[in-house]
């Protein structure tokens, strides 16, 4: 069963998300109004650490301050468009931003867990093939403020009884797996990373988070040299350079062996296991000859395969796999001595593979503005 819950947020704001304000820049700002420094700080916290949706709810405050705050700034600059809730617990956000456009984040509670994955830019620019949230390209990438409204907004739909402890309900994990190439927006989701990690922030370590790339090569480097330990899943898709090409153009100029070089140096460097995705669309990449190619790419090396059996994307030519194929990857590469799991399907009710929400509120809203011009 599929839930569409009632909206209760304001208007998309047209003045600066605070959480896009750098710190310095807040901290003028209070100057400017006889307010000591360390109120930049209570402010944010209390929009990342406690559930403030609104200047006003800030009641450590002067009044007068959350009046002129309200006037300056908006707490979020994101709105939520849609807001989703599937059966088993998964909630999915389409947020829209200050600029009109869209994006999605997710929010998956089980085992004690409650993960949220999140855009890091407006579309993608990878163009994977089966892939809803490439058909139309990048627009931009997402702000760090943008970043973080999503988890906060995730957050603040987390369930008491779904999180780990009795204190108020958190996030405990992040999976930056929504819409864009989190790495073509690096040196941002670092910056978000960091505010989410801070025990002042969101309070979540770098080891819950994984981050998943099409594999660029530099900035694998460069996310290795971070020196933090997040965990890394490599979107490999295919086992061989022509197939994977097929599947993700952007291989054309990589390569699979710079992307495995780049990747064991991030283990190397961090001694944290890397995850290879592997995408599994029937009769494309799920052949025997494939299992023994994946299988022989990873042999010796300490990693992990994770299968995700297609999501359906309506108007795309690929199908999900056949239980036997599927069974036959696990096998084969398993014998190799290999760790690989088949991804659990969560949320697939409301749309929750990568970009395909946003997809379907664009095109309903198209088809809302058609009937509107065709009624005028
Ligand atoms: N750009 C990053 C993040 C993408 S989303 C990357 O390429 O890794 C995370 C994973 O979901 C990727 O492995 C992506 O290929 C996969 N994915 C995207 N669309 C999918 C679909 N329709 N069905 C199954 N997996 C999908």
């Amino acid at each position: 069963m599929t839930a569409e819950l009632p909206l209760a947020t304001a208007p998309t704001a047209l003045r600066p998300g605070l959480l896009d304000v750098p710190a310095e820049d807040l901290r003028a700002w209070l100057a400017e109004r006889g307010q000591p420094p360390m109120r930049a700080n209570q402010i944010r916290r209390q929009i990342l650490a406690g559930r403030a949706e609104s200047f006003d709810a800030m009641s450590d405050l002067p009044k007068l301050l959350r009046a002129e705050l309200a006037a300056s700034f908006s707490t979020f600059s994101t709105r939520i468009e849609k807001h989703l809730k599937a059966s088993d617990d998964t909630h999915k956000l389409v947020l829209r931003l200050h600029d009109d456009r869209m994006i999605e984040c997710v929010l998956i509670q089980d085992d004690g867990r409650a993960t949220g994955c999140i855009s890091t830019q407006v579309g993608c620019g990878m163009g994977c093939v089966f892939c809803a949230s490439g058909l139309n390209g990048v627009v931009r990438n997402l702000t760090v403020g943008e970043m973080l409204e999503q988890l906060v907004r995730l957050r603040n739909l987390t369930d008491a009884n779904t999180t780990r402890d009795d204190r108020a309900p958190r996030l405990t994990n992040i999976v930056v797996m929504g819409m864009g190439e989190p790495l073509a927006n690096l040196d941002s989701l670092l910056a978000a990373l960091a505010v989410a990690g801070d025990k002042n922030g969101l309070g979540i370590g770098a080891r819950h988070v994984t981050i998943s790339t099409v594999g660029l090569p530099a900035k694998i480097r460069q996310l290795a040299e971070s020196g933090k330990q997040y965990h890394l899943a490599v979107s490999l898709h295919a086992p061989n350079d022509v197939l994977r090409t097929r599947i993700v153009p952007t291989n054309d100029k990589t390569g699979i062996p710079a992307i495995l070089a780049a990747a064991d140096e991030f283990f190397a460097k961090t001694g944290r296991q890397v995850t290879y995705e592997y995408v599994v669309l029937g009769g494309l990449n799920d052949q025997p000859e494939h299992a023994k190619q994946l299988a022989g790419l990873l042999t010796g090396r300490k990693a992990h395969v994770n299968l995700i059996p297609w999501n359906d994307v309506e108007g795309l030519p690929y199908s999900r796999p056949q239980e036997d194929d599927l069974r036959g990857l696990v096998e084969t590469v398993r014998k190799a001595g290999v760790s690989v799991k088949i991804r659990k399907r969560k949320g697939s009710e409301i749309d929750a593979a990568c970009g395909q929400l946003r997809r379907t509120v664009e095109a309903e809203l198209t088809t809302e503005a058609q009937g509107n011009r065709g009624g005028a």
